[in-house]
């Protein structure tokens, strides 16, 4: 491989989906002059544009029927009248949908921008689907006690990446399109830069920066079964931890309860929101059991180990009795059409059942990751439990921790944590650079040390396979890391996670080719998932406990004596398991006291 000049820019940000975008668009829109954005995929696939249901904001449209009551049809509040819906229950419901792990501080910034940031998407052209009389439309959601997401259709987190990378360009942002971030350069506390891999030349360069932002996107590729695009491996996660970052609650994976039954392909919360039931095989809406204020609107870690529960006792349905059903045929046809024409497609498309007239078979599928990159509210990257800060390094979206969604988000408050994050770090990096930020010497050659590293791959005499290794990891943490764990299948997660990556020591990347070589990308994705892996796995065995979607069936208890706190992990020698340190978790003890959580 040759050996190009490292680049230079003022900014780089690593990731297009919402948080990178919104990032980069604000700091070119306030004045920074030469903003660059690094994807490893085209930046309209980031896995944002594959968001459905919606994004929350309590503007209070809508609202149910009177006459039907609160599960009843939603009708939009007349000109004049109350709003049906305030910042104060959101912000409650989001504080008692993370199981008081979130950070209020964090979740109050959160909720208070989200009217604004919709306006913002709104008057940038986005098109919402609307009220009869103009105004954006909101549906329900699980866990959120007024209709509160607005939408398009089912194509929500498409219209909102459209319109924010198409401001992106206007206002100047150059775009590095398939290029793979491999490496941070972080020196004695301030960050100076990153490595990349031009995927379709196969160069690796140093990309030296005044500033770094990673909006990275999320791991659910650690999981066999899962939501998350084929992209999110977790990457910028793994990174960071390599460059001696801790990562903060990474034992909270969120699994979401209407994966498509073997694919995982998600069937949006909207399914829900619009009042679609779940079933088990013998027709019954079993949420009765577990949630019955909320039914299938209770939160996703409550649906998902409802389901599982159903599952266990024998209740599933299809040829190993493991799938739940997904129930919309009372719906109607027009409805399924107007507000659901995606998740139909992809039922028709991936188990051949059309909702319509039909149930769709589903299972719990992991899709997001509650855990991260501990950073602030500008989204600047936190170093340790005393907060001290990884200077010119940012973090925003769902590979950052802030914590907003502490043990267990609510559907739809993650575009809007991509969107309000993203967006302020975008004003504080702005801030950072235009007060005077330096571009930091770097020592060594830092490019050539991860050239190295692809190249003693290629040249690995060993005959283990990659895929295969991949595969296992997957599988282990889908029966030994999943929506139930325990102390005793917890440690065989991490010591098959221990002897994974022994094995990938001799697996060598096969293609020695240089141009758009997948191989290499693969062994480079698949280093980072056994990385992060064992992360999630150390914080789940000591976290001894159920809160939100960290559900220990040998400590059946929330523990706010010894756990109502925030797990750091920081990265030891070679081999050698996280330390493990903690902070205490932001809270209002007068307004948000700590409270039975019950739906
Ligand atoms: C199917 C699905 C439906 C969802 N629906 C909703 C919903 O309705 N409402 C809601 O609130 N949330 C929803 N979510 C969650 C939400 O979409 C995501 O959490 C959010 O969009 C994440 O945005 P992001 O900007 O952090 O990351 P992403 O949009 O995932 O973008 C990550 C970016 O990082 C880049 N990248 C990653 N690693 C590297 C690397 N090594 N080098 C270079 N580039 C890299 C990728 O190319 C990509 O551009 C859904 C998620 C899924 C999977």
């Amino acid at each position: 491989m040759s050996k190009p000049e490292p680049l230079t820019h003022d900014v780089i940000v690593v990731g297009a989906g919402l948080a990178g975008s919104w990032a980069a668009m604000i700091a070119s829109q306030q004045g920074v002059k030469d903003v660059a954005v690094l994807s490893k995929i085209h930046p309209l696939r980031s896995h944002s544009g594959a968001a459905q249901g919606g994004i929350a904001a309590a503007l209070g449209n809508t609202r149910p029927v009177p006459s039907t009551g609160a599960e009843g049809p939603l009708e939009q509040v007349p000109d004049g009248s109350e709003p049906s819906d305030s910042l104060e229950s959101h912000i409650f419901d989001t504080i008692k949908g993370s199981d008081w792990l979130g950070d209020q501080d964090a979740i109050e910034i959160m909720i208070n921008d989200a009217p604004r940031v919709i306006y913002e998407y709104e008057h940038l052209g986005c098109v919402f689907s609307r009220t009869p009389d103009g105004r954006v439309n909101q549906r329900r959601f699980g866990g959120h006690s007024a209709p509160r997401a607005c939408f398009a259709a089912d194509w929500t987190g498409h219209v909102l990446l459209h319109t924010i990378h198409e401001q992106a360009l206007r206002h100047g942002v150059k775009f590095y399109s398939e290029w793979y971030c491999m490496d941070l350069i972080v020196e004695d506390n301030i960050c100076r830069g990153v490595v990349a891999l031009n995927i379709l030349t196969g160069e690796i360069h140093t990309i030296r920066a005044k500033a770094v932002m990673f909006g990275t996107g999320g791991y659910g590729r650690a999981y066999k079964i899962t939501s998350n695009a084929h992209a999110n491996t977790g990457d910028g996660v793994a990174i960071a931890y390599n460059a001696g970052v801790p990562l903060m609650d990474m034992e909270f994976v969120q699994f979401h309860p209407t994966g498509l039954y073997k694919h995982g392909i998600l069937m949006s919360e909207a399914c829900r929101g619009e009042g679609g039931y779940l079933v088990n095989s013998q027709g019954e809406r079993f949420m009765e059991r577990y949630a019955k204020a909320k039914m299938e609107l209770a939160p996703r870690d409550l649906v998902s180990r409802s389901e599982q529960q159903e599952i266990n006792e024998g209740r599933g349905g299809e040829a190993d009795r493991d799938a739940i059903y997904l129930d919309l045929r009372h719906l109607g046809r027009e409805k399924i059409l107007q507000r659901l024409p995606q998740v139909r497609e992809l039922a028709i498309d991936f188990v051949g059942t059309d909702p319509i007239d039909k149930l769709v078979p589903i299972q719990p599928t992991a899709h997001y990751s509650m855990g991260g990159i501990p950073c602030d509210a500008s989204g600047q990257v936190i170093a340790d439990a005393q907060g001290t800060p990884v200077v010119g390094f940012y973090a925003a979206g769902e590979c950052a921790c802030i914590s907003v969604h502490g043990a267990n988000r609510l559907g739809t408050n993650s575009l809007l944590d991509a969107s309000v994050f993203g967006r302020r770090a975008g004003f504080a990096i702005a801030e950072f650079v235009k007060g005077g930020a330096q571009l930091h010497p770097i020592a060594g050659d830092p490019a050539e040390r991860n050239r190295q590293r692809v190249r003693s791959r290629m040249e690995n005499p060993g005959k283990e396979s990659i895929d295969k290794i991949a595969d296992a990891l997957k599988t282990t943490m889908t029966i030994n890391c999943g929506v139930f764990r325990d102390g005793g299948k917890l440690q065989i997660a991490l010591q098959d996670i221990q002897r994974l990556e022994e094995r990938f020591a001799h697996a060598p990347i096969r293609d020695k080719s240089s141009r758009f070589n997948t191989d290499v990308l693969n062994a480079l994705e698949t280093e980072h998932l056994l990385s992060f892996s064992a992360v999630i796995v150390a914080g789940a065995i000591a976290r001894t406990e159920c809160r939100g979607a960290h559900w220990r069936t040998d400590h059946p208890a929330r523990d706010d004596q010894n756990w109502l706190k925030h797990t750091l992990a920081q990265r030891q020698g070679e081999g050698e398991p996280p330390k493990l340190d903690y902070k205490p978790v932001n809270i209002n003890y007068e307004k948000y006291p700590p409270q039975e959580r019950k739906y």
